[in-house]
């Protein structure tokens, strides 16, 4: 299918073209005509699916038919400021031939910019819950004209505690409007909101979390927890891994490893809660622009980011929650690209292991210990006394998987 069997109008089919989209995703090929539709829609998509696209590309269609109109006539609700950013972007770039105009709005940097668009007029609204509230509370942003309005990965507004702002966000909507609710998973709260607020929609889902991997190299590497550091200078200072995201289960641990890498010479930035907006931005930018090899980041403050090309994506810390492994490794391969997922393990990760083979159907790849790949590195010996834990966790023998 070609984005032209789907009616989109000439300024966007242009702007697909240049942006070098040559078929619609399968979120896409279901989601356009729908929204075109004008039908609410519940859909089950993760990042990585094109999901951004399907509702922008359509929204943008929708608002030029009908004029745009110089106030919000759509509010796309999303959890972080990377997200929403990222809308923002795709919306320049699939708008850029329409006369429509979008704003970005997030906490933690100043709101003046932002009023200030705000009082000469748009059409978009992309936002995250606490700044929008705040900004509506001010009395700068009015909602009584929305006309189309998205919730963006509510499965994660649930997880970062933004459920009920999200809710009160809601409660200032027209009744009269197209809703499109966007979900990775579908919690029964979730279920419940979607339930609330959508008014008979058409269903779509796409390659549930488990299939959307397989396309992916996953390899997996057993080390002991102490020498995952050096495994990982070895590791990237041997092989021809040209940029990775690197995940950790903590921002103490990113801030580590991203040190010991700058040591080792390997450039690399971390990018985590506790770093602000500036900051964050900064790592990004330099990240994409190859002047850092690696980004070192949580799983929260890589939400939402979007890189494209990503061969890799190593998991320093494997996840707690398996679903997280998906999320992270989906970065790599988007849109149809091939991309590796690298995995570290300890003993002590290895019920997340099985929990995570478990949810993909499949066993990862087991390339070698890490004492095999880093022999010459006198450093990166494990211990006498972690081999002896191995050993004596007898049932855990790494070989006799
Ligand atoms: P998303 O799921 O919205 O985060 O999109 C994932 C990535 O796929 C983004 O980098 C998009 O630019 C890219 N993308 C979206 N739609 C297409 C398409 N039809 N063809 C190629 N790339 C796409």
């Amino acid at each position: 299918m070609k984005f032209q069997d789907l009616n989109i109008i000439t300024p966007i089919l242009k702007a697909l073209s240049e942006e070098g989209y040559t078929e619609p995703t399968p979120i896409q090929e279901k989601a356009i005509p729908v929204i075109l539709q004008h039908d609410d829609l519940l859909g089950c998509a993760q990042t990585g699916t094109g999901k951004t696209a399907a509702f922008a590309i359509p929204l943008l269609q929708l608002i030029y038919n009908k004029k745009p109109a110089h106030h919000i006539q759509c509010l796309i609700l999303t959890p972080t400021r990377e997200l929403a950013i990222q809308i923002g972007e795709s919306f320049a770039a699939y708008g850029r031939h329409l006369p429509i105009k979008h704003l970005v709005i997030y906490g933690g940097v100043s709101q003046h910019p932002q009023t200030k668009s705000l009082d000469n007029g748009i059409e978009i609204l992309i936002a995250t819950p606490g700044r929008l509230l705040d900004l509506m509370q001010q009395g700068h942003v009015s909602l009584k004209h929305i006309e189309y309005f998205v919730l963006d990965e509510a499965d994660r507004m649930l997880d970062m505690g933004f459920i009920n702002d999200v809710r009160r966000v809601v409660t200032k909507l027209p009744n009269k409007r197209q809703t499109l609710f966007f979900s990775a998973t579908m919690p029964m709260e979730i279920a419940d909101l979607a339930k609330n607020i959508l008014q008979h929609p058409k269903y779509v889902e796409v390659t549930p979390v488990s299939s959307t991997v397989q396309a992916i190299d996953q390899q997996l590497y057993y080390v002991d927890k102490e020498e995952k550091r050096n495994f990982l200078t070895t590791l990237l200072s041997e092989s021809h891994i040209q940029s990775a995201i690197i995940f950790t289960r903590t921002k103490h641990g990113a801030d580590r490893v991203s040190k010991h890498l700058n040591k080792a010479g390997i450039k690399s930035e971390a990018i985590h809660g506790d770093k602000s907006q500036n900051q964050r931005q900064n790592a990004l930018s330099k990240f994409k622009a190859g002047e850092a090899r690696v980004l070192v980041a949580t799983d929260i403050a890589a939400r939402g980011i979007d890189i494209e090309n990503l061969s890799h994506v190593i998991n320093f810390d494997l996840p707690n929650v398996p679903e997280t492994y998906v999320h992270r490794i989906g970065r790599t391969g988007r849109a149809g690209a091939t991309g590796s997922a690298i995995s570290f393990c300890d003993y002590e990760e290895l019920g997340c292991l099985k929990d995570i083979e478990k949810l993909i159907g499949k066993k990862i790849k087991f390339m070698n210990s890490a004492n095999s790949l880093t022999q010459k590195d006198k450093k990166a010996e494990p211990k006498e006394n972690t081999k002896k834990d191995f050993r004596h966790k007898k049932k855990t023998n790494y070989s006799k998987r």
